[in-house]
C-alpha cells in the first residue's frame, strides 16, 4: 500500500504523517515514511539544491531535479519497501509536481506526465491524502516558523495557482484523493486519514 500526502506549506503534513506513522506503528503494520524531495542520500542532496534560498532555478531544471530525487527515491526505497509487503508513507510525490512545476510554474503538463512516468516506472499512489489551505493562511502559518525556504518567498498568485492544481488533480482522480480541509482539528484529520488507510490495509 502507498500513500502519499500532498498540500502547501503549513498545511500540518508532517504532523499527519507523524500520526499515522504511529498509528500504524500500533496496529502493527511494518511501514516506511519517506519524504521528496530527499529520503536517499541522492534526494537529499538534490533538497538542499532545491530549496536554496540564494539560488534562482528556473522551471525545467527544477521540475528535472525534483524528477531525479524521485526516480532515485522510487528504484531504491519505495519499491523495494513495497515488494517486502510495507506500507510506504511519502511526505510529496509526484502530484507536487504536477501542481507547483505544473500550474504554478507553468511547464506543459504533457512534458511533465511523461518525465514523471519514466521517473516513477509507472508507479502510482494507492492512496493520496491532500491538506488543502488557503495559501494566505498557509504561508502564515510557515512564516511563524521560521527561516522560508526559496518556494516560501514566491508570491500568492503563485500558491493560489498550486492550490489549484492540487484540487484540479483530485477533480480528474477522485478515486485516489482523499482531500481534507486542513484547518479542521488536528485529531479530526487524523482520524478521518487512519479510517481511509484502515480501508485500504489488507
Ligand atoms: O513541504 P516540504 O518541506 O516537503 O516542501 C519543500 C518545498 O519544496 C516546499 O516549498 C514545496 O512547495 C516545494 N516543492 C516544489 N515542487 C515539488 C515539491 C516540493 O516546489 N515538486
Amino acid at each position: 500500500l502507498f500513500v502519499s500526502f500532498e498540500g502547501p506549506e503549513g498545511a500540518g503534513k508532517s504532523t499527519q504523517l507523524a500520526r499515522l506513522a504511529a498509528r500504524l506503528d500500533s496496529h502493527g503494520t511494518p511501514h516506511r515514511l519517506t519524504r521528496e524531495p530527499g529520503g536517499t542520500p541522492l534526494g537529499t542532496r538534490v533538497r538542499e539544491v532545491l530549496l536554496d534560498p540564494a539560488l534562482t532555478i528556473d522551471p525545467l531544471p527544477e521540475f528535472l531535479l525534483y524528477s531525479a530525487s524521485r526516480a532515485q527515491l522510487v528504484a531504491n526505497e519505495i519499491r523495494p519497501a513495497l515488494n517486502r509487503g510495507e506500507v510506504v508513507v511519502c511526505d510529496r510525490y509526484a502530484d507536487s509536481s504536477l501542481a507547483y512545476q505544473g500550474a504554478g510554474r507553468g511547464l506543459p503538463v504533457n512534458l511533465l506526465r511523461e518525465i514523471t512516468l519514466a521517473a516513477t516506472d509507472g508507479l502510482t499512489p494507492d492512496l493520496t491524502v491532500l491538506l488543502d489551505l488557503d495559501p494566505v493562511v498557509g504561508l502564515e502559518r510557515a512564516a511563524r516558523r521560521g527561516h522560508p525556504d526559496r518556494l516560501e518567498q514566491a508570491d500568492l498568485d503563485f500558491h493560489r495557482r498550486v492550490r489549484a492544481g492540487f484540487l484540479h488533480l483530485a477533480e480528474q482522480t477522485p478515486a485516489r484523493f482523499l482531500v481534507l480541509d486542513a484547518t479542521r482539528p488536528a485529531d479530526d484529520l487524523s482520524n478521518a486519514i487512519w479510517q481511509a488507510v484502515q480501508a485500504l490495509l489488507p
